[in-house]
């Protein structure tokens, strides 16, 4: 939590669920309820307000949010006055119908509306319930600065844009998050800039799909795309790291790719969901690409950044999915050598593209059993990725202990790999760069020691 001494006449406590966009997200409504005398605690007993910043995504994502709330019904019993508000998608997706479904909840908040949540908390105070989930064509909270919570002090997000105008067939988004818009340049630069004076080494640039960033500079009279904010964002300093997420296949240009390899500090790594291997799938996805043209765009990320970490996200089970369906996913995956994948199997979700055209018509235990392929080959192809960096050198940004033991430190390197190394016989300190020679790996980890001079290359 990011210290601010000041004196707050009531606490709020926020749960965020779902994807990296939601939890920069609770720290814009932080830095809101920060503004209206309302100071972050981490124990919800003690809390004047509760917020849960909630994902739609998948059913399993309700579903969780809806658990988290009998719970805070016992609380609240035993807490009159206290006010419950849902913000985010699942508020968004479901408007009042979650007032009358959750009778606890006093405030229903849309991820466009949080500049009102003070007046909504006012209104709330009086026994009313308020409800605002109004999506806007321009909110991008440009001017607000996150209060940084839950925050290592080495790495944060900076959203640059919002929405999504793409129609994947499967996604809730779209209709919860409303269209796409891209932030002013100068104030995400001014946002990186002061991270990195306050002691952060990486930013995350996050957004639906970046690639499709594309703001006017209206002074200089100038278009700004992703590629060159990147530039922009790696030339505040060579010591800070930044990376993005999320890229869209259809949308990932040259110009990007020539800019992470012209940079060093801007990470090679990309995370590239493919969501199928299957070209009829990938259609009736609405993904815009064949099995082919991803294959091409790999070779092609290769080619410029041979060390390029890959990740993916992955879904089995949409609908009509066939064996053979499935078996393009695996051997696409097994293609692209992924280091890492989200998988995940599919969850119809009310009134997207999907659920009005297709019957989800692959039975559940057909659906799972695929996932568990998709999870056990992944697996093997993390291993097989990590086995590949022993013996090779990497450059670290430490940020902080390994969760397993204090006498070790853990960090990243470029292709956002974890690295796992002693700290006995070095003296560096959260936040510095270590040159990490690896000598063994886990699936998940690459386990190394520090090197120096001459012994890096
Ligand atoms: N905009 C990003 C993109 O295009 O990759 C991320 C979107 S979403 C927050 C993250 C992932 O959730 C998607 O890439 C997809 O794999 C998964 N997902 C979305 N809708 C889903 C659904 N209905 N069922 C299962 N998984 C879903
Ligand atoms: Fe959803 Fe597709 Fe937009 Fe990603 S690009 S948020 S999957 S609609």
């Amino acid at each position: 939590m990011a210290a601010i001494n000041r004196e707050y006449r009531k606490k709020f406590y926020i749960e965020s669920y779902g994807c990296a966009m939601n939890f920069s997200d609770s720290e814009i409504v932080a830095s809101i309820l920060n503004d209206n005398g309302f100071g972050a605690t981490g124990n919800y007993i003690e809390a004047d307000l509760i917020l849960l910043n909630t994902c739609s995504i998948r059913e399993k994502a309700e579903q969780t949010v809806r658990q988290r709330l009998h719970l805070f019904r016992q609380v609240k019993q035993s807490r009159p006055g206290m006010l419950i508000g849902v913000l985010g998608c699942m508020a968004e997706r479901l408007k009042g119908k979650l007032l009358e479904e959750e009778r606890l909840v006093d405030m229903v908040v849309g991820p466009d509306a949080y500049r009102t949540l003070p007046g909504l908390i006012e209104e709330a105070e009086t026994g009313q319930k308020a409800v605002n989930v109004l999506l806007s064509r321009d909110e991008t909270y440009a001017d607000i600065s996150p209060v940084r919570l839950d925050s290592n002090g080495v790495a944060a997000f900076v959203s640059i844009m919002r929405g999504c105008n793409n129609m994947c067939a499967f996604c809730v988004v779209p209709f919860t998050r409303g269209r796409e818009r891209s932030r002013d340049a100068d104030s995400i630069m001014r946002e990186c800039a002061g991270l990195f004076a306050q002691g952060y080494r990486e930013v995350t640039l996050l957004g639906q799909n970046v690639d499709s960033y594309y703001w006017m500079d209206e002074v200089a009279d100038k278009i700004v795309t992703f590629a060159q904010l990147l530039e922009k964002v790696a030339l505040i300093d060579p010591l800070l790291r930044v990376r993005f997420s999320t890229s869209h296949p259809k949308d990932i240009t040259d110009e990007v790719l020539h800019t992470i390899a012209r940079y060093e500090n801007i990470c090679n790594y990309i995370h590239l969901p493919v969501q199928s291997g299957s070209t009829r799938i990938l259609q009736l996805m609405n993904r815009t690409y064949t099995r082919e043209w991803y294959m091409a765009k790999i070779d092609r990320i290769l080619s410029l950044i041979p060390d390029c970490g890959l990740s993916s996200d992955i879904i089995t089970g949409f609908c009509t999915e066939t064996e053979e369906d499935h078996q393009d996913t695996l051997s696409l995956m097994a293609y692209s050598r992924y280091d890492m994948s989200y998988m995940f199997f599919y969850s119809e979700r009310p009134g997207t593209l999907a659920a009005r055209r297709y019957a989800d018509d692959v039975p559940e235990e057909v659906k799972k059993r695929r996932l568990d392929e998709v999870v056990k080959l992944q697996n093997r192809l993390s291993l097989e990725s990590n086995k590949r960096d022993i013996g090779k050198t990497f450059k670290v940004l430490i940020e902080g202990d390994s969760k397993k033991s204090a006498a070790d430190w853990r960090g990243r390197n470029s292709q956002n790999k974890v690295v796992i190394f002693p700290k006995e016989g070095g003296s560096y300190n959260k936040g510095d760069y270590a040159w990490i020679k690896i000598a063994e790996c886990t699936g998940a980890t690459l386990i190394g020691s520090a090197v120096q001079g001459e012994e890096i290359n």
